[in-house]
């Protein structure tokens, strides 16, 4: 039946042995009190009286004193054993109570997923079940730190604002990790706020058990603190139990710790603390829901910061994370209470306006939040602005569920081609867009085999002397179904898809045949520079394959006549990889041109890193020259620096006489634009360029 009794209760059972020997002792000092008096009693009453008659008389009065002395010795016998019985019965109730009191505090630990409702609670159930007059518990924020308060239940009759430090004893200090018990307040003459709750609430015992921090191995992480009504409250089996309480309360703690960390790397950005896609999609859900049935507006903001991107690569990641958490932190603040932003990608992040009263509201906050933050960063002179290029989606304008919200936000941002601190807004025709460019691709994937694929080729001039020095070779296509499609409209979309690898190698293909025709044909100091899209220079072994491609159209010996043209977003997502494949191809004795250059991050400070041999202006600052004096000077500038670090420069888009004299007079090496020639078939570029050299040989003659 004792069986599932705990130990410390077990001492308390009756049990054989000490029962008979407490019952031995009543009998033994009863039967001592008895021959004490038969010897004794008689001889005493003999020297007092010598009278027979008196004699019975007295022996009566013996027998009654006798009597009375037994039974009043038998009543303090009985008392003393009774009392005893009590005291083990008491004892055995309080730690009925106590461990009452663990099993609760282990059913609230099961329960309770909350640190701050575990302590309170525990606090509480010590007084309520544990009969506990004052509970607290301390905790220390980091190990070596003094504990602070985390939860307590003061006495009636203590002020409210009672605090005292943790418990000590004198002389000891609370530096100790042994339990304390202090059973009846007398050592506590140096402590007044333990004095006043001995005196104010009638405390009379204390004991203050550590609690154990189980994953550092610390013996104690904190204190329970407890105090009773009743003197000596505390023995041994009560503290042993009250021991296992504490320890409890820090397995508690520590599953809480651990599930807490553990929820947190579900539902949390572990660089940023932002919530992550998953905890943005379960609020955007619920966010959803309220608004439909409160008629609100719900607004789901997405966004990337290009510049990241480019400042990650060439600062390293180091600074990369700094600046995420300077964006995290200036979208945080720019939302309302309720609001939520999450962290979607390496350099993507999100804000869900939970509840808006109109669409505009939207529209006011987007603009504020895609300027993004302005940054400082060695090494760079002036501050950078983050800014965020974002796309939009609103509920219920555009979508009906959650879910669409995102999908419709992701295809806003896609579209959005203005870049960054701007923001694209969900439309239905973006649908239809999206399907248009899915027939793009699926009509370009057919596009070699179908013949419909042409490489025109634009002139490029040498600008002192407008002699021609080399072509771009431009892809065509017109396409049975669509007719002829801008390479600007359909090159992107081929960048979507694996398709742009068969198409950049048809165009490799096509101008090394022309290159080396040309060749046999006997011109001289030509070039023919072609387009690489940044996914095929990312490709696996993009120099070996272009050597492959050379070497089957006889290109290899006459490599220095070909060229390749990247763009700045080549280097975006990984400056040290892009790098390694440019010197490749430059080792091939390919040059490489960077195109575009001003359009993209435009940053002029890392230029020397770079494996480019020559930079080509892009159109839209040749395009306002000469009358733009920022135009100018920025034109001006490019060409300097690019001249500085031994680079050659080429302009885009010359147009007008005009911008030719004044790009030649600022010593800009080649020309490329309409003025000269448009991107034309080989065979008519052929005669242009023929035409071109009888004339200077004319000329010469
Ligand atoms: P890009 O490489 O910057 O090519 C120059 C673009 O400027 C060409 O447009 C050309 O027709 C246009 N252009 C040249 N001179 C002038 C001028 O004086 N005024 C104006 N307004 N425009 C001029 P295009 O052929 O439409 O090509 C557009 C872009 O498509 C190219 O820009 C290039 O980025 C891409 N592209 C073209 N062909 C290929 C290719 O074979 N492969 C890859 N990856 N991209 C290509
Ligand atoms: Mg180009
Ligand atoms: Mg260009």
């Amino acid at each position: 039946m004792d069986e599932g009794m705990p130990p410390a209760h077990r001492r308390f059972l009756p049990r054989p042995g000490p029962a008979l020997r407490a019952g031995g002792r009543v009998a033994a000092i009863y039967a001592l009190a008895g021959a004490l008096w038969i010897l004794f009693s008689d001889r005493f009453l003999a020297r007092l009286v010598v009278d027979p008659g008196q004699w019975i008389e007295l022996q009566t009065y013996k027998g009654w004193v006798f009597v009375a002395v037994t039974a009043l010795l038998l009543a303090w016998l009985v008392t003393r054993l009774v009392n005893r019985l009590y005291e083990k019965h008491y004892q055995i109730q309080r730690l009925n109570r106590t461990h009452r009191l663990l099993s609760s505090i282990n059913g609230t630990i099961v329960r309770v997923r909350d640190r701050d409702e575990l302590l309170r609670t525990a606090c509480e159930l010590a007084v309520r079940r544990g009969g506990y007059q004052f509970a607290r518990i301390l905790l220390s924020p980091a190990p070596g730190e003094p504990p602070v308060l985390a939860g307590q239940v003061l006495p009636a009759g203590l002020d409210a604002g009672w605090s005292a430090p943790p418990l000590s004893v004198p002389g000891r200090g609370n530096e100790s990790t042994e339990a304390i018990h202090l059973q009846d307040l007398e050592n506590l003459g140096g402590q007044p706020a333990w004095r006043q709750l001995a005196d104010q609430a009638g405390l009379r015992s204390l004991a203050a058990l550590p609690i154990p921090d189980w994953a550092k191995g610390v013996a104690a992480r904190g204190w329970l603190e407890l105090g009773s009504g009743t003197a000596k409250q505390f023995d041994a089996a009560e503290l042993e139990l009250l021991r296992e309480i504490a320890a409890d309360i820090g397995l508690g703690l520590e599953t809480i710790d651990k599930s807490a960390s553990l929820d947190a790397l579900a539902h949390f950005d572990p660089l940023t603390g932002l919530p992550n896609e998953a905890l943005l999609r379960d609020r955007m859900q619920q966010a959803v829901a309220r608004a439909s049935h409160d008629k609100r507006v719900v607004g789901l903001l997405l966004a990337d910061v290009p510049e990241l991107i480019r400042l990650n690569d060439l600062h390293g990641s180091q600074v990369g994370d700094r600046l995420r958490k300077e964006v995290a932190d200036f979208l945080g603040e720019a939302i309302r209470d309720g609001d939520t932003v999450a962290r979607t990608g390496r350099y993507s992040f999100a804000v869900l306006l939970a509840d808006m009263a109109r669409s505009e509201d939207m529209v006011e906050l987007a603009e504020r939040l895609l300027r993004g933050p302005e940054v400082c960063i060695e090494g760079e002179e002036l501050p950078i602005r983050l800014a965020l290029r974002g796309g939009v989606a609103l509920f219920p304008t555009d979508s009906a569920q959650g879910e669409q919200l995102s999908r419709h936000a992701a295809l806003a941002l896609h579209n959005n081609t203005r870049g960054p601190g701007t923001c694209a807004f969900y439309s239905p025709d973006m649908n239809q867009i999206a399907q248009s460019r899915l027939r793009v691709a699926h009509g370009l994937e057919h596009a070699i085999e179908r013949e419909e694929l042409e490489l025109h080729y634009q002139m490029l001039v040498d600008a002192q002397n407008r002699e021609p020095r080399g072509a771009e070779a431009l892809l065509r296509w017109e396409s049975a179904r669509y007719g002829k499609i801008s390479p600007a409209e359909f090159i992107p979309i081929a960048e979507e898809g694996e398709v742009i690898h068969p198409i950049g190698d048809w165009v490799l293909q096509q101008a090394c045949r022309q290159l080396r025709h040309w060749m046999d044909e006997g011109i001289e100091h030509f070039h023919v520079s072609v387009n690489v899209a940044t996914p095929q220079l990312q490709r696996e072994g993009f120099a070996a394959h272009l050597r492959e491609i050379m070497e089957r159209n006889g290109v290899l010996p006459i490599a220095s006549a070909l060229a390749i043209e990247v763009t700045e977003t080549a280097f975006m997502n990984d400056l040290d990889r892009a790098e390694q494949v440019l010197t490749e191809v430059r080792d091939l004795g390919v040059q490489v041109y960077l195109d575009d250059f001003g359009t993209g991050f435009s940053s002029l400070s890392y230029l020397s890193r770079l494996p480019v041999d020559v930079l080509k202006i892009d159109r839209a600052f040749i395009h306002d020259l000469p009358d733009d004096a920022r135009a100018g000077s920025l034109v001006r500038a490019i060409i300097a620096l690019a001249h500085s670090l031994g680079l050659k420069v080429i302009a885009e888009g010359v147009e007008t006489r005009e911008q030719a004299d004044w790009l030649q007079a600022r010593g800009c090496d080649l020309l490329q634009g309409f003025l000269y020639s448009r991107p034309v078939p080989a065979a008519d570029m052929e005669m242009a360029n023929v035409r071109h050299r009888h004339a200077f040989r004319a000329r010469r003659s």
